[in-house]
Formats: C-alpha cells, sequence, structure tokens
C-alpha cells in the first residue's frame, strides 16, 4: 500500500475538514492533496531522484512528503541544525535528488553535485499555481517512501530505508481511520527530519486530525500554541516534558483542552512522568517506544497502564511507569541472549523485534534476518505481564568485570535525590575492571560526591555505586532529547593533559 493513499482516502471522505495550520488560516483535506499533486508535478519537471527537504517545521512539510510518495520517489528530510560540512556531505548522499530548502539555508548547501535546489517560497507558490494543479502524474509502483538519516548517537548517521508497505503497515495499525472528532487538533514539535516527525505528519492525516507545526520547539511556543489552538493530542520527546511541565507551573496554566499526550525517543525519567501524571490528570499519557528503522512505535504503555501504575502500592506495577509497555499487536517482540537464544521473563538481553513495518534496512547494508527478526541493538527485559523495560542502547550498557551494568537504572536512583537536577551515568575504561561506573551530574544545590555514593549503596548493589562523579552545569543533548553519551565519554576518558 502506498502512503499517498491514505491522503486520498483521507481527502476523497472529507475534503473540507481542517488538514493543516492554525485554525484561523487552515489548509483543507482537499487542499492538502491538491498542492501534493500540484507539488509532485512541479518536482517532476525539474530532476530525478529523492526529494530533499531542508527546513523548519510547517505545512509544507505534509505537502513534501506526500508530493514524493506520489511521484514514488524517497522523501529524504535533512537536519538543518547540521554544520555546512556535515549537511553538504549528507545532501551528496541523496543525489540525485531534488532539494526544497528553506530561503534562508539555500546558501549553505549550494552546488553539491547531483543535486536541483527548489526555494520553499517557490515550492510553495508552485503548488498553488493552477497550470501545476493540472499536470498529469504517471502511475508509480511503491518501494521507498522516506530515507531518513538517524541522528548518529552512536556514530555516522545511517541513511534508514523505510518503504511505503512499512509505513503504511505503522499507520494501519496504530490509528483508527479518521477516527478523529472534528474538533481534534495535534501539535507536531518534533523536528521534520527525525521519524517522529514523519509519522506524525501520515498518523495525524490518517486519522483526520488537524496537524498544527511548532517551526522549532522552545516550551513557550509550544505552551502558546497549545493554549491559542486548543490543542488536543501532542508528541514530545523527555526534556520537552519536564521544560514545558516547568513552564506550566510557573504559569498556573493547565491545558483544558489537551486530552492526549505520547512521549517517546528517549527514556522517559520517572520522577518527570510522575510529576505530570500529578499536574495533568485529565491526559492521557501514552509511552511510545520505537527507531527509525521499525517506522518509529514498537511498544506503548497507554493511559490504563499509567493510571494503574501510578494509583498502585504494588512495586512491580508501580515500576511499569518506567517501561515501554507491551509491543504493538502487529508484531511480535523477543528479549535474546548474545548467541540469539531467547531469554526468560526478567532477565535483560537484546530487543528483538519481527512484523511488517520493521525495515531494518540502511542504504547499503540490511540489518534485518531472513526470517524477518531484527535485532534493534536495544538493551532490555520483560516482566511477568509482558511489559517491556528498555535500558538503552546494547554499547551503553557497562561491563565491570563481565557484570553488565544498565546506567538507566543507577541514573533513575540519583534522579531521585533531591539535589540532582540531571545525570548521566557512562562507562570509562578501568585496567583493573575493564570499565567503572561513573556519574556526571548537574547538582543544584550542590553536593559531595561521596553523598551521593552513600544514597545509591544504600539502594543498588555495590557494583553499582559510581566509582567517580564528575559535576557539569548541564549535559549534553542534542535537539531530539538525546542525550550525547558519547560526547561525554570521550570528554571524560580523554588523558588529562599534563
Ligand atoms: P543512531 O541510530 O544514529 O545512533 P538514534 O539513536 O537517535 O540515532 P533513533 O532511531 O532516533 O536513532 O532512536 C531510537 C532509539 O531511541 C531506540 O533504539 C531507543 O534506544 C531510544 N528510544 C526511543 N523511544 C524510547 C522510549 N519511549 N523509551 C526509551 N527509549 C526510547
Amino acid at each position: 500500500m502506498h502512503t499517498a493513499l491514505l491522503l486520498d482516502m483521507v481527502a476523497g471522505s472529507f475534503p473540507d475538514r481542517a488538514a493543516l495550520g492554525p485554525s484561523a488560516a487552515s489548509v483543507s483535506y482537499g487542499e492538502l492533496a491538491e498542492r501534493a499533486r500540484a507539488g509532485a508535478v512541479t518536482v517532476e519537471a525539474l530532476g530525478e531522484g529523492s526529494l530533499v527537504f531542508i527546513g523548519l517545521n510547517g505545512p509544507t512539510l505534509p505537502v513534501a512528503v506526500f508530493a514524493a510518495g506520489l511521484l514514488g520517489r524517497p522523501f529524504a528530510p535533512l537536519n538543518y541544525r547540521l554544520v555546512d560540512e556535515e549537511l553538504r556531505r549528507l545532501l551528496a548522499r541523496t543525489a540525485p535528488s531534488v532539494a526544497v530548502v528553506d530561503d534562508d539555508m539555500l546558501a549553505r548547501v549550494a552546488g553539491v553535485e547531483g543535486v536541483t535546489l527548489l526555494a520553499r517560497s517557490d515550492f510553495e507558490a508552485a503548488c498553488l499555481d493552477p497550470a501545476n494543479r493540472a499536470g498529469e502524474l504517471a502511475e508509480v509502483e511503491p518501494d521507498i517512501a522516506v530515507l531518513l538519516f538517524t541522528s548518529g548517537t552512536t556514530g555516522e548517521p545511517k541513511a534508514a530505508v523505510l518503504r511505503h508497505r512499512h509505513l503504511a503497515a505503522y499507520v494501519i495499525s496504530t490509528v483508527e481511520f479518521m477516527g478523529a472528532d472534528e474538533d481534534e487538533a495535534a501539535l507536531v514539535s518534533v523536528p521534520p527530519y527525525h521519524i517522529a516527525g514523519v509519522s506524525a505528519v501520515l498518523t495525524g492525516v490518517y486519522g483526520g486530525r488537524r496537524v498544527v507545526h511548532l517551526p522549532a520547539f522552545t516550551p513557550e511556543a509550544w505552551v502558546e500554541a497549545a493554549v491559542a489552538e486548543q490543542i488536543t493530542h501532542a508528541m514530545v520527546v523527555p526534556t520537552m516534558l519536564g521544560r514545558v511541565l516547568d513552564l506550566l507551573q510557573a504559569r498556573g496554566e493547565t491545558l483544558p483542552h489537551l486530552r492526549a499526550l505520547s512521549y517517546g525517543g528517549g527514556r522517559m525519567p520517572q520522577p518527570v512522568i510522575e510529576r505530570a501524571l500529578a499536574m495533568l490528570p485529565h491526559v492521557a499519557f501514552v509511552n511510545a517506544y520505537g527507531l527509525t528503522e521499525t517506522s518509529s512505535t514498537i511498544a506503548v504503555l497507554g493511559p490504563d497502564d499509567h493510571r494503574r501504575a501510578i494509583a498502585s502500592d504494588d512495586p512491580a506495577v508501580r515500576r511499569r511507569l518506567g517501561s515501554v509497555g507491551r509491543p504493538l499487536h502487529s508484531l511480535e517482540l523477543e528479549i535474546r541472549g548474545p548467541s540469539g537464544e531467547p531469554m526468560p521473563a526478567g532477565a535483560a538481553g537484546e530487543v528483538w523485534v519481527r512484523g511488517e513495518q520493521i525495515s531494518g534496512e540502511y542504504l547499503g547494508r540490511k540489518l534485518i534476518r531472513d526470517d524477518g527478526w531484527f535485532p534493534t541493538n536495544d538493551s532490555g527485559w520483560l516482566d511477568e505481564e509482558g511489559y517491556l523495560f528498555v535500558e538503552g542502547r546494547l554499547d551503553d550498557v557497562i561491563v565491570r568485570g563481565g557484570e553488565n551494568i544498565s546506567p538507566g537504572e543507577i541514573e533513575d536512583v540519583l534522579r531521585a535525590h533531591p539535589s540532582v537536577r540531571d545525570v548521566a551515568v557512562i562507562g570509562l575504561p578501568d585496567e583493573q575492571w575493564g570499565e567503572r561506573v561513573a556519574a556526571v551530574v548537574v547538582a543544584d544545590p550542590p553536593v559531595e560526591a561521596e553523598t551521593l555514593a552513600d544514597w545509591v549503596r544504600q539502594r543498588l548493589r555495590s557494583t553499582k555505586t559510581p566509582q567517580a562523579f564528575f559535576f557539569r552545569p548541564a549535559l549534553p543533548y542534542n535537539e531530539t532529547g538525546k542525550l550525547l553519551r558519547r560526547a561525554l565519554r570521550a570528554e571524560l576518558a580523554a588523558p588529562v593533559p599534563a
């Protein structure tokens, strides 16, 4: 199935329903379909290859996503925050291609071989041009829908290949077709070059919601848009949620229109979600876990799970607030050991997944197995009732004298200390043990390392007590809220200059 068909279905059934933008100046589903078609005609006349998008979030993003779909070409959004040299390097990897670029970013990417540039304002004008709207498009076989460069937190960005069948399977298995009431509006503040930004467009459209984009996230812009646009649904990464809660508290704002808030993209600290549940009791919270290579969400902790966990005195139920819930019904998920053997409940291993939405393929490389199973490179375990606890990337697991230590568990314990504002636990090279546990802490008010060591010692096995503490004013995150552990490790493992 072709993702452009998703739009056709909605536009065909409800052409006048608001699809994009603020309520005062919204674009209807019928109009979105027209613009996408005109955009496809425009791009086809310009050149071959992928349709690249370099720019801020906004209504142009969905138009470009569906234009690429109609042409049967990959849609490749690139991260405009990269330094020029990296951005140009990624752009060169998409050649031949046609790139729709924000006008003020054009100079940054001029002259890359095999790439035809089109200013965003010219693309937008072309989508309104009656001649383009009347243009003919050939029928195409659905193939690659999206080429997404992962954020590269574990190395050079990989170009994940998502085919139409993967994305359509994901959308159809997670969203009810046109299930939304007419007044539902979704706020998209995740960047356009991330799988969450692309999947928000597809699920918002298939669900029949009005999709409101924030050009870029700030807590102020998010809260103001949520209030002004009476946003009912939104998706955030964990760092965004913490900042939004601080602002809501400062302003005494409770977002009465907000019905559902999903979060994901990284580990949610349990104190943050507990605070969110207390501050916004009318909101249905959803933790969505997934990877770019799995067309986003593969497991979900739903609103009822949140409510049950927060109300429970049973520690096994309560701690599910720190889980990512259960796998989607449409796929299989297993925990496997180093030789691929299935692990019993409670035992940690690698998360493996199989299903129609799983791509597991990159340009020039495939990690999906012939039998359809894909090893995610995430470490995790399942509890007795099948709730999945994700501990983070396998590469981040600390191996100390043969014992595997998950940073997340130690971070949760440290985060519960009243002085700890933020924390990262990493492994540093150690001659005797291979790796030693180190904690990088943002503390306010200041606290002694020994006090924190005691705090952990009282709550976890002694091998998990950090042997070194470093204090920093802030931790490095990328713009999708991922902690850059690699950068911290590189900084702290480097020999101290004499
Ligand atoms: P790269 O693969 O280049 O290192 P990346 O890690 O940013 O980049 P993504 O596909 O954006 O790639 O991130 C997927 C990872 O994010 C998952 O493997 C998992 O570790 C983490 N993650 C995503 N959602 C959640 C969640 N709800 N809870 C915990 N971790 C999550």
